[in-house]
């Protein structure tokens, strides 16, 4: 069922937005050579507590996990690209690493994520980041009251096909309020004017993944982390933003 919001209801929307802004800010301040993953989980967690947050993750176990998560933090770290289950593993230079964080403050929730790189960087791994920035940001722009669902994903899709990459769409972004995944799913690529017509107070996570040569994935023997199924290395970027009658509110903005 899709689910609107009331322009009070956005309102109180906001601090769980700027509180996952807050974590995600942190943690690409926090994440270097020689970071442990559990370390930048334990961050999260403790800003957690700290604001009197509610994680999404830790007991989540839909129908495909292996068990409860665990964790309040997913981290991906080169071929993984979503879904990443915090491990022991101390970040080495180059790495590619993708944070997606979600959390809920007054009973509402807010979700979004970063790609960055660790150290030195491969010139494809910041393009393909740059890329994913823009595709997002396409999505935004597309995310506009009497646009459809049809036409975020194709803003997303075309930014991501314009450099050469294919585009999976199993995963993609998803209706958010006092949950964490709501209708509308928001496929990275659709058919413009077709889909569910865009409404004030629609609230999204707009979430576009890319890989380098390939959109297929593999579940890791964690059960959760996501993987390319060639090793190519992945980046993933997503706000939570309002519909409004004119330009779309990101409740995550950094
Ligand atoms: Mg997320």
């Amino acid at each position: 069922m899709i689910e609107l919001r009331t322009p009070t209801q956005v309102e109180q929307m906001r601090p769980a937005g700027r509180f996952v802004a807050e974590v995600i800010t942190a943690l690409s301040q926090a994440a270097d050579v020689g970071v442990n993953l559990l370390e930048l989980d334990a961050l999260a967690h403790r800003m957690i507590r700290e604001r009197g947050a509610e994680s999404c993750y830790i007991d989540y176990h839909p129908s495909f996990g292996a068990s409860p998560f665990g964790k309040v933090l997913c981290t991906s770290v080169n071929d993984a690209v979503l879904h990443g289950l915090p491990r022991d593993y101390v970040l080495r230079d180059g790495d590619l690493l993708s944070v997606d964080f979600a959390a809920s403050v007054d009973g509402w929730v807010s979700d979004s994520a970063l790609s960055l790189v660790v150290g030195t960087p491969r010139p494809e791994d910041l393009e393909l980041i740059e890329v994913t920035g823009r595709a997002l940001a396409a999505g935004i722009g597309a995310a506009r009251a009497d646009n459809r669902v049809g036409d975020i994903s194709h803003a997303i899709a075309e930014v991501g096909r314009a450099a050469g990459l294919k585009i999976n769409t199993q995963f993609g972004g998803h209706g958010v309020g006092r949950t964490m995944h709501g209708d509308p799913h928001i496929p990275n690529d659709g058919r413009p004017g077709r889909g569910f017509k865009l409404k004030p107070g629609l609230v999204i996570a707009i979430e576009p993944w890319f890989l380098h040569t390939t959109d297929q994935i593999f579940t890791d023997a964690d059960g959760w982390t996501l993987r390319s199924q060639d090793g190519s290395r992945g980046a993933h970027m997503e706000h939570t933003i309002a519909v409004t009658e004119g330009e779309p509110i990101v409740l995550t903005a950094r």
